[in-house]
């Protein structure tokens, strides 16, 4: 298998991703801090991605191995695991099996830990959650297990509702307390029969700028007072999350970073 690597990664090269494209690049992978193109042949690459270097690997079975090295990920009273490493988890904490899939959200990716942190650091009992931009579930079904009343997971993705809906049920998470539904904000949230759309939590693992452009929404949804866990924030952006809780009037913005990626918390 022939891999070109780059030095950097997708957003600090992402002016150069096009390039890689229309030079021929079959797939790209941001690994290590290096970019991984995959090339069937290897051609004359334009100066501005011309730093990197060629490497002809050998055919390995990646998806086995990215399964052999996950690891339990503690995030708050909560630990995520695969369901092949359950036994792993102390009893003291809450188990959340996720199985690895096609949808974003197996707690491996600091944005999703953070945000179950910031779960797991409330008071769920008999409150309401929505999750926004849901994926596998994990944020739901975290509430879920964390004894929400009720949580609801939203995504524009239709693959991912019946993932999150198989994780809630992996998870022993009754029907009632658990709901996934294809759609975003400003849909009706027909599925939606609980909480008439407003709900105590509002958590939304998306990114800075579609943030910016829910905000007023997210308002809609929460009843006041409740907290709003927003995540999916590059630090490089956080600015642009902050101008837009003031705009829309949150209060008590809290944010908490981890490596590249930032959570806020406010308050409405
Ligand atoms: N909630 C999971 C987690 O925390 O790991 C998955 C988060 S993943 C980064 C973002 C998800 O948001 C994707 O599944 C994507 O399809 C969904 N998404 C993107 N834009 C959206 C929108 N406007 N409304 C609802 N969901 C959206």
């Amino acid at each position: 298998m022939l891999v070109y690597h780059l030095p950097g990664t997708f957003e600090t090269r992402e002016d150069h991703l096009d390039l890689l494209w229309e030079a021929g690049a079959t797939g790209l992978e941001e690994r290590a801090g290096l970019i991984r193109a995959y090339f069937d042949t290897q051609t004359d690459l334009p100066a501005d991605i011309s730093d990197g270097e060629w490497r002809d690997e050998a055919d390995q079975d990646w998806q086995a191995e990215f399964k052999a090295n996950l690891r339990p990920v503690p995030a708050g009273r909560v630990t995520i695991v695969p369901p092949w490493l359950r036994a792993e988890v102390p009893s003291t904490q809450v188990l959340l099996i996720i199985e690895p899939g096609m949808a974003f959200g197996t707690g491996h990716h600091a944005t999703t830990r953070m945000a179950v942190e910031a779960l797991s650091a409330l008071d769920l009992d008999e409150q309401t959650v929505l999750d926004v931009g849901t994926g596998s579930g994990v944020l739901a079904i975290a509430a879920a297990l964390l004894d929400a009343r009720y949580a609801l997971g939203v995504d524009i993705d239709p693959v991912t509702i019946p993932i999150a809906t198989e994780n809630a049920e992996q998870n022993g998470v009754p029907t009632g307390r658990a709901a996934f539904m294809v759609g975003t904000l400003g849909d009706d949230l027909p599925g939606d029969v609980v909480t008439d759309g407003v709900f105590d939590v509002l958590v939304a693992n998306l990114y800075a700028e579609l943030h910016d452009l829910l905000v007023g929404a997210y308002v809609g949804h929460l009843r006041a007072g409740g907290p709003l866990i927003l995540t999916g924030i590059l630090v490089s952006k956080l600015p642009l999350v902050h101008e837009a809780l003031d705009r829309e009037g949150f209060t008590d913005v809290q944010v908490r970073t981890d490596g590249d990626w930032a959570l806020v918390t406010a308050r409405n």
